[in-house]
């Protein structure tokens, strides 16, 4: 029999797995898997389940939104063997699961789980020891999102913290730091850094381009430096949250892997989840490594 761990996390989105719970785990039995079921107890613990459950599997399956994604893929990175990775998104941000394709609607995306394709993409790793699915940042704009309780985002959304982050601007805070790639080094004060492989990430729509690829081995990197003036951190808001031009201090660049250097800790975030303070960064795309299955596209 097909061996088949699902672990999900029962509060994201307003709980909102309650009443489909039934279903999902019917349509996981008709499709001939035996199930493995573990509930998140707390944060880190669909990480633990994911390494102490996923050996041996045929398949993992998680629901929740992008940190329970974020954690079950960190645990299964740490087994001698990837099992395929079903998503079902249940989270107040699913960034990743429309970059993916996988439908908001629960029953479908279990569906997609069993029945679907499974599809290479490619997994950002952080400093050795951590990784992220879609988005690594730093900086402005980013408190907000995982300082923001959990129900606060459940009733607002990402972009409506997003842009309550714009409050605090005048106290927008800047790091001096060196970036370094095989493409490009730069050097000065940044405000923001994200390095990302997705199609949309929340509010911003300045780094939305139309040729992202997922499985391509390479990151969209935006950087932006620290504004001297007033309407100069305008511009850089216009170009970030409505997609104006971009100007003099925004640097955009693909590349496979970078090093951020800083004279002091920086706050990180993974795929909107804490990732904790660093003063030397080191990302590197780690090509096809996971399959997620999802609808067949044709
Ligand atoms: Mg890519």
């Amino acid at each position: 029999m097909k061996k088949m761990l699902f672990i999900f996390n029962p509060r994201s989105g307003k709980a909102q797995i309650k009443n489909k719970l039934v279903n999902i785990l019917d349509i996981f039995t008709k499709a001939g898997y035996e199930l493995t079921v573990h509930v998140t107890q707390r944060q880190g613990d669909a990480m633990e389940a994911a390494f102490r459950y996923g050996e041996n599997k045929d398949l993992v399956v998680c629901s929740g939104g992008d940190g329970t994604l974020n954690e079950t893929i960190s645990g299964l990175m740490k087994l001698n063997e990837y099992p395929d990775l079903g998503y079902i998104p249940a989270g107040s941000t699913n960034d990743f699961a429309s970059s993916l394709k996988i439908s908001k609607d629960m029953l479908k995306a279990a569906e997609a789980a069993v029945s679907g394709q499974a599809y290479p993409i490619d997994i950002g790793g952080f400093c050795e020891d951590k990784y992220f699915i879609y988005i690594a940042a730093f900086g402005a704009f980013t408190e907000v999102s995982y300082l923001t309780p959990q129900d606060k985002k459940n009733v607002l959304g990402h972009q409506a913290y997003m842009l309550e982050g714009m409050k605090s601007l005048a106290s927008i805070k800047s790091y001096s730091m060196r970036v370094e790639c095989e493409e490009i080094m730069l050097e000065g004060e940044f405000i923001f850094g994200m390095i990302t492989n997705t199609i949309s990430v929340g509010g911003f729509k300045g780094l939305v381009t139309q040729d992202v690829a997922l499985d391509d081995g390479e990151f969209e990197v935006l950087l932006i430096r620290s504004p001297k003036t007033a309407l100069d951190l305008t511009n850089i808001i216009n170009y970030m949250f409505l997609k104006e031009e971009p100007n003099e201090y925004v640097h955009k660049f693909r590349t496979r892997s970078l090093k951020l250097i800083s004279d002091e800790p920086i706050d990180w975030v993974l795929d909107g989840e804490f990732g904790g303070a660093r003063r030397e960064v080191s990302i590197t795309n780690l090509e096809k490594k996971i399959r997620i299955m999802r609808k067949n596209l044709k």
